[in-house]
């Protein structure tokens, strides 16, 4: 393979250079975060009161981890460490999990984050020729501008399509040749799905790639987008509290995302014990921004599960892969007692070729049990007016779930194409049990 790097110095700089500079940037982000209420008592309260009281990376586990609850408290200006009319931009999460905190860029943020996002681009393989259409939300969710100004900086024509809207899409992907597209996984497969009916054959388009991230997708999710749109898919990842994309993508060997490492530090931690997990082994994923003044979060707990590989990645990049997001520690179900992740029921029903492109999770209350419904759509070859081969499909589905998950779920198939589809992140889970108070 032809290997092609951004800034080759900086992605295969040898290990000891990398933590070195790692420590020179942890010291200058010490001194931010001392700047900002938030982190000044916090930092004093563990002896840290200017920079040079750091003298390892592992001087960073003296800090307690930051939350989303803390970035909530801190909510307006409690991280901010310029004065407000340094600030050029305010960016957002997209809430998932409710209130949504806000982050802050001065101008050179923004060029470093647009860097760490061509590196991302352009390692994938992509160059100055491609024609790039960006079919996510724009605004204050980052996987817009994130990728948009890395396709900028890579020299890409960039369509700044955002998301929803199949036909439109289609339209510019005929009208400009597009060669490259960024969207979440869902939307990807939904794309897929309308394909025929709008009359758009795949050989009068241009595809090559696909960047899929912002929401978790397994393997076999992967494959599938890979070979009905006959392009290679990059998996992406990041998170509007660490800038948004570009902290962690795959190079062109599609095989875990290299984390800039020069840019964050990442911890992996036992989420219960809050102790490091053993090397290679999966943990939640603790970040601490290397590469913004405006908003320092050191140690914030993402909830987001992985694990590094340990051996070295044959691009010859120097930073460290993660794994594939498996969930968010607290999006685990737990289903008449048994822990079920919703990445488990992705994995088994992508993997089977009949069913389709779209799947809601229910879960619900009746009488005293949880009941677990998986609704899924067919595949666009199967007919829904012959009742034989659906049920023992839909018998086959159940089988190999409870296989999988020891759970019994009802299982309803709907036409493919059918089922709803949100224009941001795929709403996966529908859990209607009462919560607890
Ligand atoms: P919110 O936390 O409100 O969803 P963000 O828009 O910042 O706000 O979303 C970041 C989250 O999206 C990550 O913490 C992670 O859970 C999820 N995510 C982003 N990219 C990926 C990916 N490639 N695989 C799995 N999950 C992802
Ligand atoms: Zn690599």
């Amino acid at each position: 393979m032809n290997f092609q790097y951004w800034q080759p110095q900086i992605e295969k700089m040898p290990r000891s250079e990398l933590e070195a500079l790692q420590l020179h940037k942890l010291k200058e982000e010490i001194g931010f975060a001392l700047r900002t209420s938030f982190y000044q008592s916090r930092l004093e309260a563990a002896g840290i009161r200017n920079p040079d009281d750091i003298k390892t990376v592992d001087d960073l586990r003296r800090i307690p981890f930051t939350t989303k609850s803390d970035l909530r408290e801190g909510f307006p200006y409690g991280f901010l460490s310029i004065p407000k009319e340094e600030v050029v931009r305010l960016h957002a999460s997209s809430g998932t999990t409710g209130i949504p905190t806000t982050i802050y860029f001065s101008r050179d943020d923004i060029k470093r984050w647009s860097t760490y996002m061509a590196r991302c681009i352009f390692g994938s393989g992509c160059t100055k020729n491609d024609v790039f259409q960006n079919m996510i939300g724009y605004g204050l969710f980052t996987g817009g501008l994130g990728l948009h100004q890395g396709g900028e900086e890579v020299g890409m024509m960039v369509i700044p399509a955002g998301s929803g809207n199949t036909a439109r899409q289609f339209k510019l992907m005929q009208d400009f040749g597009t060669t490259v597209v960024h969207a979440t996984p869902s939307f990807l497969l939904h794309i897929e799905s309308k394909m025929k009916e709008a009359g758009v054959r795949r050989e009068n388009l241009s595809l090559k790639r696909a960047f899929a991230g912002a929401e978790p997708y397994s393997e076999d999710t992967r494959r599938r987008i890979e070979s009905l749109l006959n392009i290679d898919v990059f998996n992406s990842y990041g998170l509007s509290e660490m800038n948004g994309p570009g902290v962690a993508f795959e190079c062109q060997c599609k095989n875990g995302m290299h984390i800039w490492e020069d840019g964050y530090i990442a911890e992996i931690i036992d989420p219960k014990t809050f102790e490091p997990v053993k090397d290679g082994e999966v943990g939640e994923l603790v970040l601490t921004i290397l590469c913004r003044e405006a908003t320092p979060i050191l140690r914030y707990r993402t909830r987001d599960l992985t694990g590094f590989f340990t051996e070295p990645c044959p691009c010859g990049r120097t930073h460290r892969r993660l794994r594939r997001i498996t969930g968010r520690s607290d999006d685990m179900l737990i289903i008449n007692g048994v822990n079920v992740f919703p990445s488990q029921i992705e994995e088994v029903i992508m993997g089977m070729k009949e069913v389709g492109n779209n799947y809601l999770i229910v879960v619900e209350k009746e009488g005293a049990l949880d009941r677990l419904t998986v609704k899924t759509e067919v595949g666009p070859n199967i007919f829904m007016d012959d009742a034989r081969p659906l049920n023992a499909l839909k018998e086959r589905i159940r089988e190999t779930l409870q296989a999988s998950i020891s759970i019994s779920p009802r299982v309803e198939l709907h036409e493919s194409g059918s089922m709803p589809v949100s224009e941001g992140k795929a709403v996966r889970v529908q859990d209607t049990r009462p919560k607890d108070v």
